[in-house]
């Protein structure tokens, strides 16, 4: 989608702090980040959010979340542990509409905030 701010990141014409890239998803660290690591996990077709998605798109959702915990590791999070999101909507607070999985870790988390 032209005017969508992951999809410019996704091809290079809006600059990021890259951290992976294959032919279906793409991650990138977050601009404002909420824990010590902060990545998101995006995949590289524009879908809007978890409400338009499609049972076409359940093995790129999976591949969402085993590329989220490949990166764990090579963050060295994984033992200690993380949080992945996905915000929907406008009450969850999503503010770009081009579905993302959110990777935190880094430091102990309450469970809701
Ligand atoms: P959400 O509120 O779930 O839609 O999350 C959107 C996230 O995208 C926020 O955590 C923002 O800090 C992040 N964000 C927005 N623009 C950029 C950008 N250009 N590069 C990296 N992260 C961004």
């Amino acid at each position: 989608m032209s005017d969508c701010i992951f999809c410019k990141i996704i091809t290079g014409d809006i600059p990021s702090k890259h951290v992976y890239h294959d032919d279906q998803v793409t991650a990138f660290r977050d601009l404002n980040p909420a824990a010590p690591t902060h990545i998101l996990i995006v995949p590289n077709k524009h879908i809007d959010s978890i409400n338009t998605l499609t049972n076409e798109d359940e093995q790129l959702i999976g591949h969402l979340f085993t590329t989220a915990k490949q990166i764990a590791a090579q963050e060295g999070i994984a033992e200690n542990g993380y949080r992945l999101i996905i915000n929907t909507g406008a009450h969850a607070g999503q503010t770009v509409f081009h579905i993302h999985l959110h990777l935190l870790g880094g430091a102990p988390m309450r469970l809701m905030g």
